[in-house]
C-alpha cells in the first residue's frame, strides 16, 4: 500500500497489475465467476464424502485418494511415447520439436549428485531450451515431462520468432504453454483407459488439479483483495481478523458437507505467495486460458492449432492480454474460467457413474 500510494496508483491491486496492463476486471471477473459457481466445489465435497464413507468430511478428508494408488513402474521411453500420443493433436510441427528435443539432449532425465529436486524448464536465448526432470517412474512424472516439455517448446518458439529482448514471456503466460500440454495428455488418458479403477485414479487426479489450481487459489486471491481493500478503507487489522477471514471464506468455498476445523484458521499466514501480492490468481487464470486453449485444439484442429503456435512465438512482444486474445482466448471474458468450470461439473459426472 505504501508503494502503491507514493506511485500515485488508486489501489495495491492496481499497482501490482499495471506493469503487466491487466485490466482490474480481470482480476476481480476471476473472483466473481468462481463465487457464482461454489455450487460445483459444494457438489465435489458431498461426492467425495459420499464416496469415502465418511459421516463427517473434514478439510484433510481432501486428500485421501478415491482408490488405493495403483502402482505403476513407467520406463522413461514409454512415457516419452505416452506424451507424444497426447499431444498429437498439436500437430507434425509440434512434434517434431518434441522429438528434437529429446534426441538432442534437452532433458537432464534422472536424479544425481548434486542436482536440486524438483522439475524445471531453463536454457538461454542462444542455447538449447534445457529441462530438468527428477523422474522417478510414476504417472506424475509423465505428467511433468509433458509440462516442462510445453515450457522449452514455448521458449523455442519464442527465441527463434523474436529479438532477444522479446525472447522472454510473462509469468501470466508462462504456465499457459505448460498447462495446455498436461491438459491434452489428461484428456487422451482419460479418453483412452479402459481399467475402471484406474480411470476412477485418473478422474480424481484431473478434479484435484483444478480444485487446487483454480478453487484454492482463487480463494487466496479473495483473500488478499479483502484484506488489501480493507487496509485501504482505513481498517487495518490483526491476526485474529485474518483469522475470521480466513475461516469465513472457507466455510463459503467447501460448503456445507464440509466441517471447517478451528485449526484451519491459521493457514493463511503460511502461504509464502502472500509475500508476493496479486501474484496467485494467475495459477486459476493460467489455467483457464490453457484449458481453452485444449479444447479449441481438440475441437477445431489446424486452426486452433496455428492460433496457439502464434501464441507460443509471441513472447513478451505485447502485453499478455494481447498475445492471448490475438490466439483466440480472451481473459476479459469470464469464458475461459467457466469453461474450466463445466469440465470440472463434467468430471464429476463421470466420477458419480463410474
Ligand atoms: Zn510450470
Amino acid at each position: 500500500m505504501f508503494i502503491s500510494k507514493t506511485r500515485k496508483y488508486k489501489s495495491s491491486m492496481e499497482c501490482s497489475l499495471k506493469p503487466n496492463d491487466i485490466p482490474m476486471e480481470v482480476y476481480n471477473n476471476t473472483v466473481d465467476t468462481i463465487n457464482n459457481n461454489l455450487k460445483s466445489l459444494h457438489r465435489y465435497v458431498s461426492i467425495k464424502k459420499k464416496l469415502l464413507g465418511l459421516d463427517e468430511m473434514h478439510m484433510y478428508d481432501l486428500y485421501v485418494p478415491l482408490i488405493d494408488t495403483v502402482q505403476e513402474h513407467i520406463e522413461y521411453d514409454e512415457a516419452v511415447k505416452t506424451v507424444k500420443e497426447g499431444l498429437k493433436p498439436l500437430g507434425k510441427e509440434y512434434l517434431d520439436i518434441f522429438n528434437e528435443g529429446i534426441e538432442d539432449g534437452w532433458v537432464d532425465i534422472y536424479p544425481n549428485k548434486g542436482k536440486r529436486g524438483g522439475a524445471y524448464s531453463t536454457g538461454d536465448y542462444d542455447t538449447m531450451p534445457y529441462v530438468l526432470l527428477n523422474y522417478d517412474y510414476k504417472l506424475t512424472d509423465v505428467s511433468t515431462l509433458a509440462h516442462e516439455m510445453g515450457h522449452s517448446i514455448h521458449s523455442y518458439y519464442s527465441r527463434k520468432n523474436q529479438p532477444y529482448i522479446y525472447s522472454d514471456y510473462s509469468l501470466f503466460c508462462a504456465e499457459v504453454a505448460s498447462t495446455t500440454n498436461e491438459s491434452l495428455l489428461m484428456h487422451y488418458l482419460i479418453g483412452n483407459e479402459k481399467d475402471e479403477k484406474r480411470k476412477l485414479y485418473l478422474i480424481n487426479q484431473e478434479l484435484e488439479q483444478i480444485r487446487t489450481t483454480v478453487f484454492r487459489q482463487v480463494m487466496f486471491a479473495e483473500f488478499e483483495k479483502i484484506t488489501h481493500e480493507s487496509i485501504e478503507n482505513g481498517t487495518p487489522l490483526t491476526g485474529e481478523d485474518l483469522c475470521k477471514i480466513w475461516r469465513n471464506l472457507n466455510k463459503k468455498y467447501f460448503g456445507p458437507d464440509m466441517v471447517v476445523d478451528e485449526e484451519i484458521d491459521m493457514e493463511w499466514s503460511r502461504i509464502p505467495h502472500f509475500y508476493s501480492d496479486f501474484y496467485v490468481y494467475q495459477y486459476a487464470t493460467g489455467y483457464a486460458a490453457a484449458h481453452s486453449f485444449a479444447n479449441a485444439i481438440l475441437k477445431n484442429g489446424e486452426s486452433a492449432v496455428e492460433a496457439y503456435k502464434g501464441f507460443l512465438k509471441s513472447g513478451s512482444s505485447d502485453y499478455p492480454i494481447n498475445v492471448l486474445r490475438k490466439a483466440g482466448v480472451d481473459m476479459t471474458t469470464p469464458k475461459p474460467l467457466e469453461d474450466t468450470i463445466k469440465r470440472f461439473d463434467e468430471l464429476l459426472d463421470m466420477l458419480e457413474n463410474v
